[in-house]
């Protein structure tokens, strides 16, 4: 394959675009890589989509060789499904939607479980028929409050999503280490420094999660990890941009007034009373307050949490809460229900729901005194899109690791005794998670197991950014000069540079040029004549990053051509003859 400068369709620009905060997005656009056509919202020339289809390459190979099976869904979706699971609502502002002529409701797919769970319910009955691993690569939609650096985080981007079906929880073990192993290879290939760190599951609840960051300062992910183990974790839950903790003391009337066997429904009623007097009520007269959700854990820090909780599925008129809340023992809760409440709240609190303006209305406490055992301590009260109040405490497992949330710099580690915890910063490359039988059964998949019995199907889910790892391994790559790409994804194997103007320049470098073409590499040939200076070609030849630059100009009348290594900076001279034989 060979790409020639004079007629690619790429225009390398000498300044940064206005826009560019990070320098993966500088150089992407300024090397005719990629192109804004919205804010978010990118253009793919030539040289970028020929790294954007390396990266896909090396996704799809490693999916493929765990057996998982590709398939491909649509981004247009019907509203259904997403009702069904509550997403069309707890998404808030965070996806598109749109209309069809006769009124129909549709949403750009943001993810897409509820899509790969409907498609296994319909072709699928039985035990026999798992597990099955499903995967795509295909474009998604969310409407990011702040779209930033460049294909980092856009609002149309591409994502490779693979899902597991399993009857067994064993099974989805099986299924989720897996996929870890699998996005192990792809990391590695991909060039990557990353760390595999403890998360939070999202806005769809679910337990064990993990998420693959790869390091850089640039990054919005903050994690920290021991300095003597091998722990690391996001710190997700800390970041809702909150302002600094304050003691639990400080926490809503409604915690402190609890005595331990009585959170009722009129404490709730005469906490949001109390904190908001008629007249700074968010909510007016005939509102409806949707998907309330308290968490009340007892003030002396050593009894199980209680819950008041109304499901997702319900509103309700605040004037008449009475009738709506139902106390609900957290200890009596199934995982199911468990991440059903919690996603409701993540779903509410997460950036792209509240935007900037919204979200410094958090509060966020944190309760130095949660005990093992607790499973976790968070609250919410929601008014359509405002947050009125909220409580994120500790998220505990039962044997009293910190899952994720709420460690900082400095604390002792979790895991080990030695250990002390420092943060660092990544871009989230991957996150897998079980999550468990929550889609399944809000979208009622279930299968006959081995004694004709129905049972619920469990799931895990597992994405990598594909346009994010362009920019990610962008970032981690490039140097002053430019971008500089690793091997396996290179948009050409070779960047050959005609640098003189008399013909047996350019008749040497054509010779080259087809020879390595003819041994199975891609090269970018500079053929470009006329006013184009050497100067210029070994500029360009810079800012797009092939790894290897082999320039024929002056070393001809000696016989040699020089072979530069992008990255190290390293030139050989090599005679003319041995040119293709060095590189291939
Ligand atoms: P983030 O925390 O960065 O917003 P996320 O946790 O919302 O990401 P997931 O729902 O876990 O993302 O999606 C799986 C993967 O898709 C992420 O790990 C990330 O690599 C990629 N991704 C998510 N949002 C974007 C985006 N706006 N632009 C590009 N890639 C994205
Ligand atoms: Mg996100
Ligand atoms: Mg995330
Ligand atoms: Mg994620």
């Amino acid at each position: 394959m060979i790409l020639r400068m004079s007629s690619l369709f790429v225009r390398t620009l000498r300044d940064d675009p206005n826009d560019a905060e990070v320098p993966s997005h500088r150089l992407l656009v300024r090397a005719g890589y990629i192109r804004r056509a919205a804010p978010g919202i990118y253009s793919w020339l030539p040289l970028g989509l020929r790294v954007l289809r390396n990266v896909e390459g090396i996704i799809r190979e490693e999916m493929d060789a765990i057996g998982a099976q590709e398939l491909s869904f649509p981004a247009l979706l019907p509203r259904e499904p997403y009702e069904a699971s509550n997403r069309w609502t707890t998404y808030g502002n965070g996806i598109f939607r749109l209309q069809d002529r006769k009124g129909g409701d549709y949403l750009l797919g943001p993810t897409h479980e509820e899509m790969f769970t409907l498609a296994v319910k319909d072709m699928y009955s039985s035990y026999k028929d798992l597990p099955v691993w499903l995967y795509q690569i295909q474009t998604k939609y969310r409407d990011e409050a702040r779209p930033r650096a460049g294909v980092l985080r856009g609002r149309e981007f591409i994502m490779k999503d693979s899902y597991s079906f399993d009857t067994s929880d064993e099974g989805l073990d099986r299924s989720y280490a897996a996929h870890r192993a699998a996005y192990i290879k792809t990391f590695d290939r991909l060039g990557f420094d990353y760390a595999i760190v403890k998360a939070t599951s999202g806005a769809m609840g679910g337990s064990k999660s993990e998420e693959f960051l790869a390091k850089a300062e640039v990054g919005e992910d903050t994690y920290v990890r021991c300095t003597h183990c091998d722990y690391a974790a996001n710190v997700e839950a800390v970041a809702v941009r909150a302002p600094a903790p304050v003691a639990y003391d400080d926490a809503p009337a409604a915690h402190a007034e609890q005595t331990p066997d009585t959170p009722t429904i009129e404490t709730l009623v005469d906490h949001l009373n109390e904190k908001f007097p008629r007249e700074d009520r968010p909510w007016a007269a005939g509102d409806t307050l949707k998907n309330v959700l308290v968490v009340l854990k007892h003030p002396d820090g050593t009894r199980e949490p209680l819950a008041i909780g109304v499901p997702g599925d319900r509103e309700v008129d605040p004037k008449r809460l009475e009738g709506q809340l139902e106390p609900i023992e957290v200890e009596s809760m199934d995982e199911t229900e468990l991440g059903k409440h919690e996603a409701l709240v993540k779903g509410y609190i997460g950036p792209e729901v509240l935007g900037e303006a919204s979200a410094s209305r958090i509060r966020y406490v944190v309760d130095p005194r949660v005990s093992e055992g607790t499973r976790w301590v968070t609250g919410a009260n929601v008014s359509g899109s405002h947050v009125l109040d909220l409580v994120v405490g500790r998220d505990f497992t039962p044997d009293g690791t910190i899952e994720a949330a709420d460690v900082r710099d400095g604390d002792a580690c979790p895991n080990c005794a030695e250990g002390t915890l420092e943060s660092a910063r990544g871009i989230e490359m991957g996150h897998i998670f079980q999550l468990g039988r929550w889609f399944a059964e809000a979208l009622d998949l279930k299968v006959l197991d081995e004694n004709g019995k129905l049972v619920t199907v469990t799931m895990g889910s597992y994405g990598i950014g594909v346009t994010r790892a362009v920019a990610a391994i962008a970032e981690g790559t490039h140097d002053e000069l430019g971008l500089c790409w690793p091997r396996e994804i290179t948009p050409a194997d070779v960047h050959v540079v005609a640098a003189g103007k008399d013909g047996e320049v350019f008749d040497t470098a054509a010779r080259i040029v087809e020879q390595l073409s003819a041994q199975g590499l891609d090269v970018l040939y500079d053929d470009r004549t006329g006013k184009v200076s050497p100067g210029v070609k070994f500029k360009d030849a810079e800012l797009i990053g092939v790894p290897t630059i082999l320039t024929v100009g002056r070393g001809l009348a000696d016989g040699v051509v020089e072979v530069r290594d992008r990255r190290t900076g390293e030139r050989t001279d090599v005679p003319v003859a041995d040119a293709v034989d060095h590189l291939v």
